[in-house]
């Protein structure tokens, strides 16, 4: 057989599982079916420091969860970002820029603020530029030996006991390659892994939802460092309005909605941008590009590896795999293919890596997560002003989900119609029970 390993997707998943594999000397094929490290799905490119989730900085206690956290070793033009939990060979060369972020802040729709640090010094993380990533990892990849097609498609999958048989369609045609083993990589609402079967049993979950993103130049920015603003304007949109650098040099503002409802974002962004409190900070700035995607809020799939297939990334979970958690399986899925191919059992091994690396398969996370109403959705701009101003004149600091749960007796009793929205009794409740 030509190769030993088939990757679908050059994503940060797909490129780090290359790399891994290619320097652990398997013979690794990566199709990807744009230009590898060409992106168009829209990502905040966010690599967030730390152990914290999206929605809650509570470490959960009910699964002993092994996170993969990045620290960023920053040169003058080529740094190196380590992969925190895994092997210290998992560090990868990033020769692009960096933006530090350094207080994630909710602003209100008269411009009360409140962050997550108490103070605006300590770094959260970077943005980074992910096509310099991608490229940067691709070519790791290509110098150990891997062979690149992109512009190559797979449409199929055939996992037998003699191995996988992978269907691609490319400039030159369609044609059938055939390896020990395959990952596949191929990012949200993957084809590959419903085909393969992967999703039998999986909850289509929460529904779906809908981005829309502008990449602006000659904005004001609002603080003097750089942060990742989120902006409450409940009378504008029932969604979050979030600002944040966008390297090289320009700056991203997007929102999101449930795809059920029939807001359209990119009017919201325009009359945000021209017609609201904030759009004096846009007066003279120019989109430069617009990115849409969609997500759907699914549970992950529990056993990403069967057969000669492992799932990596975003095809068996929703975006809380995030970029460092994506090069995290790749490397692990690497790893564990090469363990399959010398016949230990790296299925039950990568299950085992899979189920402990994310915050999304803690239970107690979820209810913390689920526990409070979104501000935008369930008060209105006032009340956003004076929840948000509460908080400021407290000092208090964190993420709102945490801060909400953490500080209810107070609010309840300061804010009593605010509280009850926010937190209804039943899962007030419940979460009692989840964080006790
Ligand atoms: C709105 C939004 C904001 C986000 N913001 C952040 C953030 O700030 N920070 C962060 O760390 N993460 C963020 N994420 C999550 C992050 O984008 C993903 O978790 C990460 O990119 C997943 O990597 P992946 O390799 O699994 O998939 P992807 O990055 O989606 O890569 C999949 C690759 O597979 C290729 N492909 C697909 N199908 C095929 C096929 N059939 N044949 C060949 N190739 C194929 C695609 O072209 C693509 O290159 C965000 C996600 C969303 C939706």
């Amino acid at each position: 057989m030509k190769y030993d390993l088939i990757i679908v997707g050059g994503g940060p998943g797909g490129a780090m599982a290359a790399r891994c594999a290619a320097r652990d000397g398997l013979k690794t094929l990566l199709v990807e079916k744009m230009k590898a490290g060409r992106i168009t799905r829209f990502c905040s490119r966010d690599l967030r420091l730390g152990a914290g989730g999206f929605s809650s900085d509570t470490i959960p206690t009910d699964v002993n969860l092994k996170r993969v956290t990045v620290t960023i070793e920053v040169g003058s033009r080529h740094h190196r970002i380590h992969l925190q939990g895994l092997p210290p060979d998992a560090v990868v060369d990033y020769r692009g820029e960096l933006n530090p972020v350094f207080n994630e802040t909710l602003v209100s729709p008269s411009g009360r603020a409140f962050s997550r640090d108490h103070s605006n010094r300590d770094i959260e993380g970077f943005v980074v530029d992910k096509e310099q990533l991608l490229i940067g990892l691709i070519a790791d990849a290509e110098a150990a030996g891997c062979v690149i097609r992109d512009g190559t498609r797979c449409l199929s999958i055939e996992d037998s006991t003699d191995g996988v048989r992978v269907r691609v369609t490319s400039d030159a045609g369609e044609e059938v390659l055939s390896a020990r083993r395959a990952i596949i990589a191929d990012g949200s609402f993957s084809m590959l892994a419903e085909q393969l079967g992967f999703n039998e049993g999986r909850s289509p979950g929460r529904g779906r939802i809908k981005f829309m993103n502008l990449i602006l130049d000659r904005v004001k920015f609002p603080f003097p460092e750089w942060r990742r603003v989120r902006f409450c304007l409940p009378s504008l949109h029932n969604g979050i309005v979030n600002m944040g650098p966008w390297p090289p040099g320009l700056f991203q503002i997007s929102t999101s909605a449930s795809v059920s409802n029939e807001v359209n974002l990119q009017g919201i962004l325009t009359t945000f941008t021209t017609n609201s409190p904030f759009s004096e900070l846009f007066t003279g700035a120019k989109v430069i590009a617009r990115q849409a995607c969609n997500m759907d809020l699914r549970p992950p799939i529990r056993e990403a590896a069967r057969g000669n297939v492992i799932c990596v990334g975003d095809n068996a979970a929703f975006a809380e795999v995030a970029i460092k958690g994506a090069m995290g399986c790749g490397y692990m899925a690497a790893r564990f293919s090469k363990e399959a191919l010398e016949g230990r059992d790296g299925n039950a091994a990568y299950n085992d890596y899979w189920q402990h690396a994310f915050n999304f398969f803690s239970p107690q996370y979820n209810r913390r997560a689920n526990s409070v109403r979104k501000i935008t959705e369930a008060l209105t701009d006032g009340e956003t002003d004076d929840l948000i101003g509460w908080m400021e004149d407290r000092g208090i600091a964190g993420l709102p989900n945490d801060v909400i749960v953490e500080h209810r007796e107070q609010l309840e009793q300061d804010l009593p119609d605010i509280c009850g929205k926010l937190l209804p009794r039943e899962q007030d409740r419940g979460d009692r029970h989840a964080v006790a």
